[in-house]
């Protein structure tokens, strides 16, 4: 499973649609001048991705939107298609999408086009499973490498390490979800 394709419109810097060409599932390469938007593209895929951007405040979502001379956006969307060709995703589709729409007082997620009802509770039990057992971590993002990370890998414990590496294989939400089970 890879991202395909990305497609932004209103997100920080990108005003109208962008659409990237189908990335290649080995290395991709983003180049652009000092400003040109590199790390808001980054921004964006976690955006989507990861839980680190729940419960946003209305100011953080206008942070969100583009602002620009006369030209300001009411709402933003972000969306990803993966590759699930591999059906690592565990769904018997070979592309999957998911994006995140943003306004000052909204935010919300469809699912192949789907809107997923905007409860936190719900949507990390559907959306968010569904990207950690496809080995997506959702509180430690290690599939954006940021500054500092490297650091921080080799300085963890043993025992954080550990936690990482059962996220990466997609096997702790099946122990989260034992756990639960368990509790009934
Ligand atoms: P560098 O090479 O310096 O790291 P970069 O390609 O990573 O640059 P970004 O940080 O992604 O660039 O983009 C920065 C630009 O995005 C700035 O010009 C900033 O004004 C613009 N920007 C950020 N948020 C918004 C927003 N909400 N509306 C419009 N423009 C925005
Ligand atoms: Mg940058």
């Amino acid at each position: 499973m890879y991202i395909k394709k990305v497609i932004i419109e209103g997100f920080k810097s990108y005003r109208e649609e962008i659409s990237t060409e189908p990335f290649s599932p080995k290395v991709n390469v983003v180049v652009g001048a000092n400003g040109s938007g590199k790390s808001n593209f980054f921004h964006a895929i976690r955006f989507v991705l990861s839980d680190m951007f729940q419960n946003l405040r209305s100011e953080d979502r206008g942070a969100l939107l583009h602002e620009g001379a006369g030209h300001s956006v009411v709402s933003a969307f972000v969306e990803i298609v993966f590759d699930n060709t591999d059906n690592r995703i565990p769904v018997d589709k070979e592309e999957v999408r998911l994006r995140r729409t943003v306004a000052s007082k909204k935010d919300e997620y469809y699912l192949d086009g789907k809107h997923v009802r905007h409860v936190i509770v719900l949507f990390k039990t559907e959306v968010m499973n569904l990207l950690e057992s496809a080995g997506f971590s959702r509180s430690n993002p290690y599939y954006v490498v940021q500054q500092g990370k490297i650091a921080s890998l080799t300085l963890m414990k043993d025992s954080e390490r550990l936690d990482l590496l059962k996220e990466i294989g997609g096997t702790r939400v099946y122990e989260d979800r034992r756990r639960e089970s368990l509790k009934i």
